[in-house]
């Protein structure tokens, strides 16, 4: 090695010790006739002194080199001398004397700053990500993933799990997304396509004995990148034979547990075991099946106190059979700079504004009544529909939803899908606002009796909840032909602070089932069987009953490292437009390469609008 130690390691034990270290220029402080260097490699930080006197040419090459150079010094490690030591540092209570210095490589001034998190444009992260992965932050997230994922892989291997690997060139898997496609240069005119999940090879694996498979996956999906998306992104694949829901519940709580302590021990967790929820539940309280348990902010049903109101909108849509539901926002109506006070008349409008309009343009609601609770109970509530409720009805209201001085009431009426997501909105705005998700906590839960299909008005279809392959829960199967809607799957979500972190099911492994399946979700069979022919004919020789899950572990690694969004958590990630500013990919093929793959390209470059 080029290098003794590494730049974290010394301590006042190694003094007198003649070491070598080497890294990147983190700083350097010129003192005329002393130079200091904090060297920086991926495990810390040590100071070098470089001393004109004693070593003139160490000295006049440490007077060249500048930030982000990479040295190599050879020197003596020094108890620091007395009020001159750093505690912010591991290493802070020695230093190394230079003795001899060697410059590695230079480097130009780095285009985005190594040891301080800048501000600059996340394009210009990625257009340097070499540069951006080099701060100790981003090391500290890659390394959280490594850990998480060495340690699922041992958790596994010791519970008699086998990894396999199974194609990226294959055929459509179907997740609800849309396919990427490679085409065949060898079988002109065909395509493979990239695995959505590994889910048909999995369960094929199921059929071939294997009994507890897993892998970390990679899994490609053509989505429009709202948000959270990465057009590629990595499962820990998971599926089990001869086992029921709750026996992949238990593992998967097990491993995320143990992940728990281990690798965020400073983390608190909400609740242990982890509370589970139904879908119906989820929804009906807080307008998501991946709620944030963080913090509370449910919605109450209020249809028939609120329905008998004088508020003339409640009431029609009570008698329409619509429900009426309340969220308290505790404290919203106070100053969040000055809790003491409560917000004036002009930015109460201002903010309830702002909130009338996001949910209108983002969960298409009419509109958005409140009621503001003052400090004084004397006091009239403030907000438009106060007036149309009596004494006794705010008193029963303010007793349902506990509500207290300095809180505002926000009222929501509408179609269920309306509501849902009207409160899911409001939810994670609220907390936004009041700042209610505990950073240190990892709330995590399950979230099962999902519906097995879900009602597509433009398709007029069922769609899977899940995907085709969901075993409806067995004491619902006999619904599938008279009312679909009302079957639940098998399927079992874990969420985690707003987030779904793992999904999966029991599984149909009957082929009489899986054909049962396939017109409801409107698939003729001639096309079903085109698409998955190999595992109708796969489920005609033995197949066991079987069932799993796939985590998301950008997802999971991203909770694990605190950081904000998965990109945070993946090396090399992609924009939303799908590109690698670094690399810029996706690029144009080479003169002949789409040719030799006999496509014939529509698109005309720049000049076509
Ligand atoms: N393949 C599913 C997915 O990617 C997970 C599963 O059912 O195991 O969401």
């Amino acid at each position: 090695m080029l290098k003794t130690h590494t730049c974290g390691e010394l301590r006042t034990s190694h003094a007198g010790q003649t070491v070598t270290l080497a890294g990147w220029v983190n700083r350097r402080r010129d003192q005329g006739g002393l130079i200091f260097i904090d060297l920086r490699d991926r495990w810390g930080i040590t100071q070098v002194v470089v001393d004109e006197e004693s070593t003139p040419e160490a000295h006049q090459i440490a007077s060249q080199v500048r930030n982000e150079y990479v040295l190599q010094v050879t020197g003596v490690v020094r108890i620091r001398p007395e009020g001159t030591t750093n505690p912010d540092l591991a290493t802070g209570e020695i230093d190394v004397t230079a003795n001899q210095i060697t410059i590695f490589n230079a480097s130009k001034p780095p285009r985005i700053y190594i040891n301080q998190d800048g501000n600059e444009r996340e394009a210009e992260r990625m257009r340097y990500r070499y540069l951006d992965l080099r701060r100790p932050r981003m090391q500290h997230n890659l390394i959280t993933r490594h850990k998480t994922v060495k340690m699922i892989r041992d958790y596994l291997d010791e519970r008699g799990f086998v990894e396999i690997e199974t194609p990226i060139l294959f055929k459509t898997t179907p997740e609800g997304a849309r396919d990427f496609l490679v085409p065949s240069r060898l079988q002109p005119g065909k395509f493979y396509a990239l695995p959505q999940s590994p889910q048909q090879l999995k369960q094929l694996l199921m059929v071939a004995g294997y009994e507890k498979y897993f892998q970390i996956a990679r899994c490609f999906r053509d989505e429009d990148l709202r948000g959270e998306r990465q057009p590629e992104f990595t499962q820990l694949d998971m599926e089990m034979s001869f086992v029921e829901r709750e026996d992949v519940m238990q593992l998967c709580e097990g491993l995320a547990l143990a992940l728990c302590d281990t690798i965020v021990p400073e983390k608190q967790l909400l609740a242990r075991p982890f509370p589970r929820l139904t879908y119906q539940e989820a929804m009906e309280k807080y307008g998501s099946d991946k709620p944030d348990l963080r913090y509370d902010l449910q919605a109450i049903d209020i249809t028939e106190l609120a329905g008998a109101s004088g508020f003339s909108v409640f009431n029609q849509n009570a008698k329409a059979g619509k429900k009426i539901k309340v969220i308290r926002a505790p404290g919203l109506y106070r100053d969040q700079d000055n809790p003491e006070a409560l917000l004036s008349g002009e930015r109460l409008k201002k903010l309830m504004r702002s909130l009338e309009d996001m949910v209108k343009a983002e969960a298409g609601a009419k509109g958005l009544a409140w009621m503001a609770l003052p400090l004084n109970a004397e006091d009239e509530v403030k907000g438009p529909i106060g007036k149309f409720f009596t004494v006794d009805q705010k008193l029963e209201l303010f007793e349902k939803t506990q509500a207290q001085p300095g809180d505002i009431l926000l009222f929501i009426s509408d179609t269920d899908e309306v509501i849902y997501a009207t409160v899911d909105k409001l939810r994670r705005t609220c907390a936004d606002i009041l700042n209610l998700a505990d950073p240190n906590v990892l709330a995590f839960a399950w979230v099962i009796d999902f519906p097995l299909f879900l009602w597509n008005e433009d398709e007029n279809r069922w769609d899977p909840s899940q995907h085709m392959f969901t075993a409806p829960m067995p004491e619902d199967r006999h619904l599938l032909d008279s009312d679909p809607g009302k079957v639940r799957g098998t399927q079992y979500d874990m969420i985690c602070n707003g987030y779904e972190v793992a999904g999966g099911s029991i599984r149909i492994h009957e082929r009489d089932l899986q054909e049962k399946i396939f017109p409801l979700i409107g698939q003729t069979m001639e096309h079903a069987k085109e698409q998955f022919g190999h595992m109708l004919e796969a489920f005609e020789y033995g197949a066991p009953p079987h069932g799993g899950i796939a985590w998301g572990i950008d997802r999971l690694a991203m909770l694990f490292a605190g950081a904000p969004n998965i990109r945070e958590v993946i090396a090399f990630p992609k924009t939303q437009t799908g590109s690698d500013l670094m690399a810029h990919a996706p690029s144009l093929p080479e003169p002949g390469q789409l040719e030799e793959l006999y496509i014939m390209s529509t698109y005309k470059g720049e000049d076509e609008e």
